[in-house]
């Protein structure tokens, strides 16, 4: 089974997908981080973001499973991999291992921007997780104060507004809504609120309900 779970940065779906896939007993991907690292990789040889042969070259030679998510989380990865993202080589070198995860696994819970829609576009649940702009930079400053990093959350949120703007708009794989996709807001709902009624809305369609 692939639970597949999108949505804009800071809305609160890394935790939750973590949680899902504890709940169902899955393995979870991050497919945020195959990003950062191809934009990691690029900026520590000193090469340039913009560059789509320079960053294809770097996702192609990318070891995915041996990544580090605690440098990968650093606030300027993020817009980095997102400069990276946006280009069709760089979506392609990584499309198989996706592929391949899920196909290596009995459940799996893939989480990205562009999971329900090209990745599995026959997953067997679509989840799109958000939440408003505000709460998503309150959410994102927070974490970034804890991790001793310097900003404001005035910072954070053009941050947001503008990977948002890129993830949203490129041509290649967009972030959208699948049109099969649940949708949870999680706005207003703390993480364990967003993890109860995502879990209802996952039983819920897969029948287990009641
Ligand atoms: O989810 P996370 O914030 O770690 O993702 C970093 C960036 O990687 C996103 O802003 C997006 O541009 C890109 N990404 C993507 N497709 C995915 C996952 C992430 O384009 N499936």
């Amino acid at each position: 089974m692939i639970i597949a779970i999108d949505g804009p940065a800071a809305s609160g779906k890394g935790t939750l997908a973590k949680r899902i896939a504890e709940h169902y007993g899955f393995d979870h991907l991050d497919t945020g981080l195959l990003y950062r690292a191809v934009a990691r990789n690029v900026l520590q040889a000193q090469e340039d973001l913009n560059d789509a042969e320079v960053a294809a070259r770097h996702a192609v030679e990318l070891n995915p499973s041996a990544l580090d998510e605690t440098v990968l989380r650093g606030g300027g990865i993020g817009e980095a991999a997102s400069i990276v993202a946006q280009f069709p080589q760089v979506r392609e070198a990584l499309f198989m291992f996706q592929r391949r995860f899920a196909a290596e696994r009995e459940g799996s819970v893939v989480e990205g921007r562009d999971i329900g829609t090209v990745i599995f576009p026959k997953a067997d649940i679509k989840l799109y997780i958000t939440a408003h702009r505000s709460e998503r930079a309150k959410r994102r400053y927070q974490e970034l104060v804890d991790r001793d990093e310097r900003t404001t959350e005035e910072q954070v949120y053009a941050d947001l507004e503008k990977r948002d703007l890129r993830d949203q708009t490129r041509a290649s794989s967009p972030l959208r809504i699948a049109e099969d996709a649940l949708l949870l807001d999680t706005t207003e709902l703390d993480i364990d609120a967003s993890y109860f009624a995502a879990v209802r809305l996952i039983d819920t369609a897969i029948g287990r309900s009641g």
